[in-house]
């Protein structure tokens, strides 16, 4: 998936970086609410700082708390130095002479602020040119500084007086790029784009089943399955529990000649296509099935719903089959296979 606008679009790179905004929120807290009784629990568990001293390397996605420290990492990399004073230098960094000079290395800018420049503890005088007209900067820098009296915190560079803005956070990892950005979402190249907002919509739990439409509070006239009849519709029935899905997830284990375990939850659908032991290219082509099946028993349930039309649970299986042949065909030059021979087996 190639970025569009300047921000990427309406891509999935977008809704990463949304999703890391929100977890960079939570980074936000930990650094304004230290001592709070759950930044204490954080530091109990990853050690002080909250693990944020081993920054080199993306953690596992595991805990929700390694998610964060991988926004932490897209801060740093959009340099966010926590230990920068003014813009992305710290202040030594910046003023090397005068730093030098300095016989207090840990006097604060505010200390030194109070005080006439000429004033500071130096371990001798500035010695004229680059020495003067260095300390020259850091004097109209120091001039332009307002202390205000209250606690150091995080500020929004563009936006001063806010506080954590989302939408900023999200901007700036779009402008960088999101590609980097490691993530559990996934982009399907070989899939059309609407079929992987359906998945992605289907992953978050957003598609509009009656189980969610009454939580939401719509009135309808049955929270039932529309298709069996039996249970209350929710994601999990409809793509995993309904008759009309079992029969279609027992079909394209047949077609792939492995067995598929009985899911709980969703979530185990996609940890189990990772985990299955299988060449990349063959889980790719895999999932693309997965995909096509899952949109394939959306449509009928949508067609019984709204339409109050059957379709037989083989040829949602067969429109499955042809669904992720065509995206196939269109998609990946490599993919060069015959469509009778497709039916009979998809990898060869
Ligand atoms: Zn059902």
């Amino acid at each position: 998936m190639q970025p569009r606008g300047k921000f990427g679009g309406l891509g999935i790179g977008s809704l990463e970086a949304i999703n890391h905004g929100l977890l960079g929120k939570w980074l936000w807290r930990y650094r304004v609410e230290q001592g709070a009784l759950w930044t204490r629990i954080i530091n109990s568990i990853h050690g002080g700082n909250g693990g944020m001293s081993d920054t080199n390397t993306f953690k596992s996605q595991g805990s929700l708390w390694n998610q964060i420290l991988n926004s932490f990492e897209c801060l740093n990399n959009i340099n966010l130095n926590p230990k920068s004073w003014n813009g992305d230098q710290t202040m030594a960094a910046q003023f090397l002479r005068s730093f030098a000079l300095e016989s207090n290395k840990q006097a604060t800018v505010s200390e030194r602020i109070q005080e006439n420049i000429e004033d500071w503890e130096r371990r001798r005088r500035p010695r004229g040119g680059r020495e003067e007209e260095e300390l020259g900067n850091l004097k109209s820098v120091i001039q332009q500084v307002q202390i205000h009296n209250h606690e150091d915190a995080w500020y929004i560079p563009s936006a001063p007086n806010e506080r954590f803005s989302t939408r900023w956070f999200r901007q700036l990892i779009m402008e960088r790029g999101a590609s980097h950005i490691h993530t559990n979402n996934r982009w399907h190249k070989w899939a059309p784009k609407k079929i992987n907002i359906f998945l992605w919509r289907l992953i978050r739990g957003r598609l509009p089943v009656r189980g969610i439409l009454q939580q939401l509070g719509t009135t309808m006239p049955s929270s039932l399955c529309p298709v069996c009849d039996k249970e209350d519709e929710s994601i999990l029935h409809t793509f995993l529990k309904c008759d009309q899905a079992q029969f279609v997830w027992m079909r394209l284990a047949l077609w792939w000649k492995i067995s598929i375990p009985v899911f709980q939850l969703l979530e185990d659908v996609w940890i189990w296509i990772d985990n299955i032991p299988m060449l990349s290219n063959h889980r790719k082509i895999f999932w693309i099935t997965v995909m096509a099946a899952l949109k394939a028993i959306w449509d009928a349930r949508n067609e019984k719903t709204f339409n109050n039309k059957e379709r037989s649970k083989e040829i949602i299986f067969t429109t499955a089959q042809n669904l992720a042949y065509n995206w196939l065909s269109s998609r990946n030059p490599k993919f060069c296979i015959d469509i009778t021979k497709w039916r009979a087996s998809p990898i060869d």
